[in-house]
């Protein structure tokens, strides 16, 4: 069981206050094995109860308030919160996967798509909120873990997740471990440049990824939703972030890259296939050959499970390989 490595490694060292009572200290039983999974996204809010095998065992849904004020936003967060844990559920950990960007641990957030909150106080406000201890992740970095956990990349030890829907996200699993950087941000790997000469992007760069190959993107550039995109355009989608793929493979020794998201899954066969042509073209060296490239399989429980899997790393539970 995972928590029972949690309590081997003894971590958390000190008692933590859990709705009041002293529950997850050096001694004592750990009476609950779930966590309270948040994933906050510019279309849906959504909370869930994860347990430790990466099921999710119960669920909430809203629509993102993202217009409205930011305690507005947070209040309908709270509701789902209260409506998962209506039946006295005890999770020991929060985790949470939400739209960057972000400080560190998510103690200012600023999602693009979520106008409500600039540099809104997310992680203190859900500690307070949920008593028990929480992490905060960009949710790209959390759906690598989580495919890493139960998913298309378990068992590997070195990966690239991608997320190819709205915008382009990723994250990336190397050692084992899931990389963050100097301010938690490794792995955008959706403004690499993938055409020089390209459409500007909305970080200033031009041929970004993210520019040339997200939905907003294709949407911009043909003038119909990627939903009715013709097979050009999923081929060069495929093309574009195969490209990406075949130069991190490059980078950092790893041969795997797991793709979800509406518009990968949503264009299916002949994106993954254009995506391989291209990797196999351009990732050539002795140790990057082979750098194979498929669909995520978590599907809809993707962005739960991978913020579980973030609260499950933040104690000090392994989740990955
Ligand atoms: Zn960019």
């Amino acid at each position: 069981m995972l928590l029972s490595t949690t309590r081997a490694q003894g971590l958390p060292a000190r008692p933590l206050r859990l709705r009041g009572r002293e529950r997850f200290g050096t001694v004592g039983p750990v009476t609950s094995d779930l966590a309270l999974a948040v994933d906050i996204g510019g279309t849906k809010l959504e909370v869930g109860l994860v347990d430790t095998d990466g099921r999710v065992q119960r669920r909430a849904r809203v629509a993102t308030p993202a217009r409205e004020g930011a305690e507005d936003m947070f209040g309908a967060l709270a509701g789902l919160v209260a409506e998962v844990l209506a039946d006295g559920a005890d999770p020991v950990v929060c985790g949470v996967g939400t739209g960057g960007p972000m400080t560190r641990g998510g103690a200012a957030v600023t999602p693009i798509n979520i106008p409500a909150w600039r540099g809104f106080p997310l992680h203190g406000r859900l500690a307070e909120l949920t008593e028990v201890p929480t992490f905060v992740d960009n949710d790209a970095k959390a759906l690598a873990l989580g495919e890493g956990w139960i998913g298309a990349a378990r068992g590997w030890r070195d990966y690239v997740a991608m997320v190819v829907s709205t915008g382009v996200g990723g994250g990336i699993v190397l050692d084992g471990c899931l990389l963050d950087g100097a301010d938690g941000n490794a792995g955008h790997i959706g403004h690499l440049i993938v055409e020089p000469d390209g459409h500007r992007c909305g970080c200033g760069a031009v041929g970004c990824l993210e520019a040339e190959a997200s939905g907003t993107a294709i949407a911009a550039i043909t003038g119909r939703p990627a939903s009715e995109a013709g097979p050009d355009v999923v081929v060069r989608t495929g093309t574009l972030v195969g490209r990406a793929v075949a130069s991190v493979a490059n980078l950092l020794d790893l041969r795997l890259a797991v793709v979800a998201g509406s518009v990968a899954l949503g264009f299916g066969d002949p994106f993954f296939a254009a995506a391989q042509s291209e990797i196999d073209r351009s990732a050539r060296l002795d140790f990057s050959t082979g750098t194979v490239i498929r669909p995520g399989l978590l599907g809809a429980d993707g962005p739960l499970v991978g913020a579980a899997a973030v609260g499950w790393r933040g104690l000090g539970v392994p989740v990955g390989p």
